[in-house]
């Protein structure tokens, strides 16, 4: 079996730490699959400037690199501060919306902050270090006092942990940032702090058929609502920063397994995000722990594992992107595919122990055929010793459903769509590349054939497991399943 195709994918966040071409390329060699642009930091200028470049590199090279525009959506903040406060435990302090707020007052982005919150609601401030408690409320201002103090500056962030909170889904912001990733081509769009499928529909009605949404899962009205959300996305993210304050962290650890299954339950990638090698903002190697969390993650069936600031502003990019690289790699050398059950594959499973409400437990509807070519393909593989399952696709439909039966070999897909040949970047397992279009089925074979050999993927002679839907012009169908000779 070729030990050179990692199947884990990583998603890069980019930011001033690798904005130089010569940078851009060296990270991406360091095997970068994803990159993430972050819309909640630098100018919109800077952001086009950065895609744009990152679109130019990549198109000269074979390997294929998706883009990801994530909005900031409705995300409280403080607003702008003279200077930077030092909040002591047990000291008083008043919120007031950003226009009204005078001297001596936190400023909030959010207006509606005292309509919403009641006596006794936790407030946290930057990513949940400082914590208070609301002690008051008159007219628009919310009056608490500081549990854990520490210093706050502008613009640090405000959750408000179980709280509906009654913003829109997208903000004014948000509503030019989709605007402007559309206009540059990202294949991703990710939305933050969404709670309901209705969000992601929204979202949905402003993009191009061609252009796949996440939804990021950082709230816990987004867990009660799982299923509906999956169901509204094209893939999810396991947004562990904000969930983990939004929630009591020592909940995470479940959350993310149950994520993450009901994501493959589904057939959608799943992202799992944030602090995994957090230290090496500041060191060139990774803490143990943070060397476990991304092997745990692996091993709980993640498509990819996500750098935030430790590639964005980070020190050591480079090291980092070659740490979750070397890691995955050790987990897949031992764990190439976890390989599915006929019962997985079909969406069944036991109804104890779940810690998600809302979950299809139990459901067995009538059998698909994609599910069942799928999980054909896959045994076939195995029991064939098949070095590689070939797959053609226009929508990426296809591959996606391979990948989430976990084979242990790697799936290469060949699609005549440019935007599908990107986006299979995220997908577990999936290599793809771009072919010219034909509705003829040999023609397409002798290409994917040349390819196959001139990567290392398999030798001639050995036995490759094909699947497809038929005809190709046809997203959604898959249907065959053929067994031909290298
Ligand atoms: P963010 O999302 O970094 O945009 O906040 C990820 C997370 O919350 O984990
Ligand atoms: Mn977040």
């Amino acid at each position: 079996m070729p030990t050179s195709v990692r199947r884990t994918k990583i998603v890069a966040t980019l930011g001033p730490a690798w904005a130089e071409p010569a940078q851009m390329v060296a990270l991406l060699d360091a095997g970068v699959n994803v990159v993430r642009i972050n819309a909640s930091h630098a100018t919109s200028e800077i952001r086009a400037r950065w895609i744009g470049e990152i679109q130019s590199i990549t198109k000269a090279r074979a390997e294929s690199v998706a883009t990801l525009v994530d909005l900031q959506g409705p995300r409280i903040r403080v607003g702008t501060l003279a200077e930077p406060l030092s909040l002591e435990t047990g000291q008083r302090v008043v919120f007031a919306p950003e226009s009204e707020a005078q001297a001596g007052e936190i400023p909030t982005t959010y207006d509606a902050l005292a309509a919403d919150v009641r006596v006794g609601a936790r407030i946290l401030l930057n990513d949940g270090l400082l914590s208070l408690e609301v002690t008051g409320v008159r007219d628009r201002r919310v009056q608490a006092v500081v549990h854990y103090g520490g210093e706050l500056k502008s613009h640090k962030g405000m959750n408000l942990p179980g709280l509906e909170v009654s913003a829109p889904a997208l903000t004014e912001k948000d509503l030019e940032d989709v605007d402007q990733a559309v206009a540059l081509g990202a294949d991703y769009v990710a939305l933050s702090f969404v709670r309901r499928p209705e969000d992601m529909e929204q979202l949905r009605g402003l993009v191009p058929r061609g252009t796949k949404l996440i939804a990021k899962i950082e709230k816990d009205t987004a867990l009660r609502n799982l299923c509906g959300i999956l169901d509204a996305s094209d893939a999810i993210m396991v947004a562990r920063g904000d969930l983990g304050v939004e929630l009591p962290f020592e909940e995470v650890p479940l959350m993310q397994k149950q994520i993450i299954r009901e994501a493959g339950l589904h057939g959608k990638p799943v992202i799992t995000a944030t602090q995994m090698l957090e230290s090496m903002i500041h060191a060139p190697r990774p803490t143990r722990a943070e060397a476990s969390d991304v092997a745990n993650a692996i091993l709980d069936g993640t498509d990819a594992v996500m750098l935030s600031a430790e590639t964005a502003v980070g020190r050591y990019p480079f090291e980092a992107v070659r740490a979750m690289d070397r890691i995955a790699r050790a987990m897949e050398m031992q764990r190439p595919g976890r390989g599915v059950t006929i019962d997985a594959a079909l969406g069944r499973r036991a109804s104890e122990g779940e810690l998600l409400p809302n979950h299809r437990a139990g459901q067995s509807g009538p059998v698909r055929t994609e599910d069942a070519i799928a999980v054909a393909v896959c045994a076939a593989a195995e029991m064939l010793s098949a070095p590689v399952i070939l797959c053609f696709t226009s929508s990426g439909f296809t591959a996606r459903k391979v990948s989430s039966c976990r084979p242990a070999v790697p799936v290469f897909a060949c699609t005549p769509e440019p935007d599908t040949f990107r986006q299979l970047s995220l997908v577990w397992g999936v290599t793809s590349a771009l072919i010219e279009h034909s509705t003829d089925y040999d023609a397409m074979l002798a290409v994917a054939r040349r390819h196959i050999l001139e990567r290392g993927l398999a030798r001639p002679g050995e036995r490759l497991v094909v699947t497809a839907g038929v005809p190709f012009d046809m997203p959604g169908t898959t249907n065959l399943l053929k067994i031909e000779a290298v």
